[in-house]
């Protein structure tokens, strides 16, 4: 909650859901792209923030009380890199059954990629149980596909 509220984005474009965009361009606040906050000034508190236009690089500075800092994160595959895996774009290449170029090795989740490939929630929960009904008839040939039964049974035991 505060009086005023400035946004400052590093860039022109948003990649956020656009009827998230919507609703934060309807709320009136003022919206700063292709800025981004390059000095914090004050005494015993902060007062000011310095902004710097990416484009014209023109800078000024803002009254503020309080920053709050939404940088996104880095995805990172870490020591998965040396593996031996297939990656496109810094993520697994794998197959309709979600399998990975190395034997026995599937995947699911943003960390996959394929042609088409929608980063949602739902979409990983679906790929989480094809890839584990596909491991199971790797593990057991005789094992049956489409079984919701196999995400519980191939668990570790407790
Ligand atoms: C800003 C934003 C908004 C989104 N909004 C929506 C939405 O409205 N609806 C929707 O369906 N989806 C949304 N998504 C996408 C959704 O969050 C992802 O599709 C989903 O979280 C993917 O799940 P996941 O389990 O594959 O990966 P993640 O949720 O990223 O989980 C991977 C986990 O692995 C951990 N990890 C990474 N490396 C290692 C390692 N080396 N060892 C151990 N652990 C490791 C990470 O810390 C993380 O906890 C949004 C994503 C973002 C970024």
């Amino acid at each position: 909650m505060a009086r005023s509220v400035r946004l400052v984005h590093r860039t022109a474009r948003f990649r956020a859901h656009r009827a998230s965009v919507e609703k934060v361009r309807a709320l009136g606040i003022g919206i700063l792209t292709d800025s981004e906050a390059t000095g914090l000034y004050g005494a015993a508190r902060l007062e000011e923030v310095e902004i710097r236009h990416r484009v014209t690089t023109d800078v000024h500075r803002l009254p503020a009380q309080t920053v709050v800092a939404a940088l996104g994160f880095l995805a990172d595959l870490g020591p998965l890199r040396e593996w031996g895996l297939t990656l496109r774009a810094r993520r697994i290449a794998v197959d309709t059954r979600m399998a990975t170029n190395l034997p026995r090795v599937l995947a699911a989740g943003d960390t996959t990629d394929y042609p088409g490939k929608v980063r949602l929630i739902s979409v990983g929960f679906g790929e989480a149980a094809t890839a584990v009904n596909n491991a199971a008839t790797v593990i057991d040939p005789e094992a049956a596909l489409h079984s919701t039964g196999l995400m519980y049974s191939l668990r570790p035991p407790s």
